[in-house]
């Protein structure tokens, strides 16, 4: 077997650094290859920007596991954080309700969601890979994996917020008096005798039936039905030269009333544009694919990170990034802001609109490079 080198603390372009001999975590250095070695343009002091789901604790459930990234794990992301998780063949993550809102994006299988609203009205349906929901926050809400099980991810609007803190309809009946449980459902107590007692009292993720066709567990309601779904692969992508972008925010997913979003592809050898966010942070979870991002935080500081699958990413607001896919295939990440709506402002497009003799004062442009600058927005380049 061929021996891979190893990665060296040393710069090719100025020979500024040099060799490690150890002890080290190799592994480590070759994921971050931009840490090892940054680039000359990198300075200064900057809050860490990356978390991988791959370092986040599982928790290892009878349907299924979860494991989340918060600002436990990655303390700048204060805004927002993410939860991972997987629920097998009739797995059921149990009835239950948080303070945060719920966005979620399936990456694997098929599930089944169901929600009910404060006006009473009621949801069922079917989500597959590239499906979305949002639950806006204190909606009850269940999810279940079908035949083949599945595996999405949430994005909760509060970067405190923990999956372990949620709360589950058996907790509630487990802590409540079984004579105030019978006076509030017009039963008996006896009616309650074989509540869960098994771990904790409570499911939180476990095993289950897969349930029979969505027609079978529609509820019917003299109230009337509530979407909280969308389905984000039928929409028509923004695309440019390097790959595309598409967008979800309340203009087309009015259930999503705290979460934007937008997925973005990048070709090999293309590039999310220099851009930032005029309204948020921006939290960001790799799906697929590897990158680097260089992120400019003003007063000449400057950092660069690279992102792999299952990777989560962070943007403080308004400070300037691109994100480069760095590999042979298609990079594949979402980009998500506690707002209602997708604002990004482009480098490129600020300056085609700015008088030019004004821009040249600054940055000594020649021609050619005035020229082509463009007036409409390229979300992705190459
Ligand atoms: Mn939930
Ligand atoms: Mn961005």
């Amino acid at each position: 077997m061929e021996k891979k080198s190893v990665p060296e603390p040393v710069r090719k372009v100025d020979g500024f650094g040099g060799t490690d001999p150890g002890p080290r975590n190799v592994t480590m250095d070759r994921l971050n290859p931009d840490i090892l070695v940054p680039p000359v343009t990198d300075r200064g002091t900057i809050p860490n920007l990356k978390f991988s789901f791959g370092m986040a604790h599982m928790r290892l459930q009878s349907g299924g596991w979860t494991r989340q990234v918060t600002v436990r794990e990655l303390p700048v992301s204060k805004s927002m954080a993410g939860v991972n998780m997987r629920l097998n063949p009739g797995g059921i993550r149990e009835l239950h309700w948080h303070k945060e809102a719920e966005w979620a994006i399936m990456l694997d299988g098929v599930a089944r969601i169901s929600a009910v609203d404060q006006e009473g009205r009621n949801f069922v349906d079917d989500v597959g890979v590239g499906d979305l929901w949002n639950f806006p926050s204190g909606i009850p809400h269940s999810i279940q994996g079908l035949e083949e099980g599945c595996e999405f991810l949430l994005v909760f609007d509060d970067g405190g917020f923990s999956e372990d803190s949620t709360f589950l309809i058996s907790d509630w009946f487990a802590h409540t008096p079984k004579s105030v449980l019978a006076k509030n459902f017009g039963a008996s107590e006896s009616d309650f005798a074989d509540l869960p007692t098994d771990l904790d009292r409570t499911r939180y993720i476990f095993a289950g039936k897969v349930p029979g066709p969505l027609s079978s567990d529609r509820v019917s309601n003299p109230l009337g039905q509530v979407s909280f779904s969308h389905h984000l692969t039928r929409q028509q992508p923004i695309k440019t030269s390097g790959g595309t972008v598409r967008i979800a925010d309340t203009t087309n997913f009015p259930a999503a009333t705290t979460i934007s979003a937008g997925l973005v592809e990048i070709e090999p050898g293309g590039m999310r544009e220099l851009h930032w966010h005029p309204n948020t942070d921006e939290w960001q979870y790799y799906i697929e694919g590897s990158g680097r991002m260089g992120v400019f935080a003003s007063e000449g500081n400057a950092r660069t990170f690279d992102y792999q699958a299952g990777d989560v990413g962070y943007v403080p607001f308004a400070m300037g990034h691109y994100v480069e896919n760095t590999g042979k295939t298609p990079l594949r990440f979402l980009e998500m802001f506690k707002s209602p709506r997708f604002q990004d402002v482009s480098l490129n497009q600020w300056m085609a609109l700015t008088p030019p003799e004004l821009v040249q004062a600054h940055l000594n442009l020649n021609k050619a490079m005035m020229g082509a600058l463009r007036k409409q927005k390229w979300p992705v380049v190459k």
